[in-house]
This record gives C-alpha cells, structure tokens and sequence, in this order.
C-alpha cells in the first residue's frame, strides 16, 4: 500500500526507530572506513544520544537537569591519521565525501561543517595538554540529527575516546570530566554551538539503568536509579521532525532575560531563588524599573517562575526516583511541560500536539523535552502501551496536517565506550 493510501484509510503505522545493536553499529562504520580510506580501522568507538527527563533550560541557571543516556549511538571507526589533519567521512552527510582540516589550521573560527564537532575535541584535548593524534574517522548513527535528541555531543564523545586511546603514549584514561570539558569546547569554540554541559556529560559520565543529575550549580554530577522496566513503565520519545526554528536567537534571548532577573534581585544566578521565595522575588521582578516597561517586567516574571518552579519539579523528581514513589512522575511531565509552553514560550505545535494526544491515549505524563521549538517530547507510559499511545499521537499529527513524527523507545543506556 502506498503512504497516501494508508494515511486516507487511516492504517498507517508508527515508524519506530529502532537503536542499532553494538555489532550492527560497528560493521557499519569499519565498512564505512574501508570504503572511504582503503584501509582498516584501528578500532570503533560508540557514543550515545540522550534525552532530558525533566530540568530544561534551568543549566545557564544554576539548576537541575536530568539526562538518560539513549540506546541510540553514534559509531566511529578511527585511526591515527598519518600527518596531523583531520579527516571524517559520514553516512548521515555527503556519501562519502571527506572533510578534513591540518590541525594547526583549526581554531575558534576558522573553519566550518559537520566536520568541527569530530576534529574540534582533538584540539580542545590539546588545549588542555593532552597529545592526542589527528584521527582518520568513519561516522554511522542511529541518533536523529537536529531533534534534541543531542547528536551532536554524541558525535563529540565517539570521537574523544580514540583521541584519548590512540595517543602515542599510552596512559591511564583521562577523567571523563576532563573529556567532557573538552567536548563542551570543541562545540562551543569550534563548531561555534552555545550549549551548557549536560548533553556531553549524558554521553560520557550516564550509566545503564540510572538518570545523570547534572548539577550546574554544584557542578557535580550523581547517579540515581532509573529503572523503568522494574516499575512496569516504558518512555517514549515522539521526535516532532519539526525544524528548530528561530531556536538559537530565541535561546539567547532566555539566557539575557535570567541573567538580567538575577542581577535585579542581587543573586549570582536564579538557583538561588527557592521556590518558598518565589512569589516574594516575582514582586520585586515587577517593582523594577530595569527591564524598560511593565509588559518587559511581566515576561521577565514568567521566565523567572518557569526556572525556579522546573528547578523543584527536578528535584521532586530525584526524590521521587529514589523514594521509588514512580506514580509521582507523570504530574511533574505535565507541569513541566505546562511551564515550558505558557511562562517560558519554548514549545510549539507539534510538541504540544504530541504531549496532548500522547496524555489522551493514556499516557500517565508527557512534555517537550529539550530547547524546544521543535525536536522532541517524551510520554511515561505503562509497559505495553507505547505502540498505542504511538499510533494515536501519529493520527493526530495526520489529522493536523502535520508531517509524521518518529518514535523512539528509551531505556537508560550506557556510556560512551570502545566496541572494537
Ligand atoms: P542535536 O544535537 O539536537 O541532534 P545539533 O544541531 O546540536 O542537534 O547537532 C546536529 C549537528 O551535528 C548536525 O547538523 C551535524 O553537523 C552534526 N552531526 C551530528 N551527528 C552527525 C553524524 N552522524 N554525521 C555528521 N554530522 C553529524
Ligand atoms: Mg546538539
């Protein structure tokens, strides 16, 4: 049947995209290598993709987010390459074509491409002074490009690992926070990305079975058990394929309205507000006369009460995951993702259809997860019903007008490592 038929009787199936196993992953990316560089890899290395639970955009305020690593990774095969510039080829970009840059000639700003986020953690490594080789490398991933699903650091991660196991003299293994460092780096300066640090440390410091509590303000990072299988649950994550639109200028303009809240109410960042002090604080937001007009205050009011309240929903969160209370969780999707849309205006249509569909087929919670504007929302369901909470969002999306969303099942999965 083609598409058009089934989408008119109303049969179509949710596309499900299923993680590549680890054997699977690597054959591809050494095949891959082969092709494109005529030689064998010297090994492959396989970073994952993650999505936030819940804590958006409370990083750049001192707060709370917390990642699950996904099953979905990217695979690099990689070598040292034989005079110190860069070279990765890619199954997700042009087939086949190289991208590749001398080492000395890679600094913030000068040069472009996919390319930035590979060769990027080779120099950020240097910067901290660590010998790492230029790699010779061959990309294939199952992590969805561009859906908040973090690609990006999962294409940094599979990359710093053989910058750190190829060096020419071997050593113990560098700490992962130092790794993460240098991912954050190479995005930031290279590749020329504003993020925080939770989607490298997702992908570096997570563990099967457990959410990461990043902690910007305490600048630590914690375990705590995740298991969703053993409460009878499954997550679902519904990738919208809807462009991230305006997202950059719209993140920058969220980030100056905090920083600019904080100064007015004397704190280093808004962390410091608790939630008990949270109305007290929105009336000295409005009293203020820094933000121009009253209407400049008002917003600034929603922003703050989006931050401060979504910095205790993760933390009820974390409590309620260790108090193992998992009938706590879906309320706090729901109103993270109420917050999200109404107070700090980072969702957009289909993440809200996607939350609404997915909470009327009987998901216990759903929310937009990620920077918003586009990418992905994530539904709690009960074991079993995932295909069906699917194929009702996916028929409310048709019935939209809206294109079709993809799914993905998110177990808590491992850390980046070493296949082969
Ligand atoms: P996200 O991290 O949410 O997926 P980003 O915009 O941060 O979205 O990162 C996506 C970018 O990362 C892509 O446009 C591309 O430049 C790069 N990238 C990620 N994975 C790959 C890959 N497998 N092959 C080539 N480039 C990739
Ligand atoms: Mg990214």
């Amino acid at each position: 049947m083609t598409s058009t038929a089934a989408r008119q009787t109303g049969d179509r199936q949710p596309q499900f995209l299923v993680a590549w196993s680890d054997g699977h992953g690597a054959a591809r990316a050494a095949s891959g290598f082969r092709r494109v560089f005529g030689q064998a890899p010297e090994g492959v290395w396989a970073a994952p993709g993650r999505v936030n639970l819940i804590g958006e955009h409370t990083d750049y305020n001192g707060g709370i987010s917390l990642p699950i690593a996904l099953p979905h990774r990217t695979y690099l095969a990689a070598a040292v390459a034989p005079d110190d510039t860069a070279r990765f080829a890619s199954a997700q970009a042009e087939a086949d074509e190289v991208w590749q840059a001398a080492l000395v000639d890679i600094n913030p700003g000068s040069v472009t491409g996919w390319g930035t986020y590979a060769a990027g953690v080779t120099w950020a490594l240097r910067q901290r002074g660590v010998a790492a080789p230029a790699l010779t490398g061959y990309v294939d991933s199952c992590v969805p490009f561009g859906a908040g699903l973090s690609s990006s650091a999962a294409l940094e991660a599979a990359c710093v690992l053989p910058s750190q196991d190829l060096r020419a003299v071997a050593g113990p293994p560098l700490d992962r926070t130092l790794l993460v460092a240098a991912c954050i780096a190479a995005e930031n300066q290279i590749a020329g990305a504003p993020t925080g640090g939770m989607d490298q440390a997702a992908a570096l410091q997570s563990a099967a079975g457990c959410a990461l509590i990043v902690d910007t303000g305490l600048n630590s990072i914690e375990l705590v058990p995740f298991d969703l299988a053993g409460a009878g649950l499954e997550l679902l994550v519904i990738d919208s394929r809807a462009e991230h639109a305006h997202a950059s200028g719209e993140y920058g303009a969220r980030r100056r309205t905090c920083e600019q809240a904080a100064e007015v109410l004397g704190v280093p960042n808004l962390r410091q507000i608790r939630p008990d002090q949270l109305e007290a604080a929105l009336d000295d937001l409005r009293k203020s006369k820094a933000f121009g007009s009253a209407e400049a205050a008002e917003v600034a009011v929603r922003r703050v009460r989006h931050v401060v309240t979504e910095i205790g929903r993760a933390e009820d969160f974390i409590a309620a995951l260790q108090e193992g209370r998992m009938d706590a969780l879906g309320p706090l999707f729901d109103a993270s993702h109420a917050s999200l849309r109404d107070d700090y205006e980072v969702s957009a249509p289909g993440l809200d259809l996607a939350a609404r569909s997915a909470r009327q087929a009987g998901a216990l919670g759903a929310r937009m997860t990620g920077g918003g504007f586009g990418g992905s929302a994530i539904a709690l369901v009960q074991a079993g019903q995932a295909r069906h909470v699917a194929e009702a969002v996916d028929q409310a999306f048709t019935a939209a007008g809206f294109g079709p969303p993809v799914f993905l099942l998110a177990d808590a999965a491992g850390p980046a490592e070493r296949i082969i």
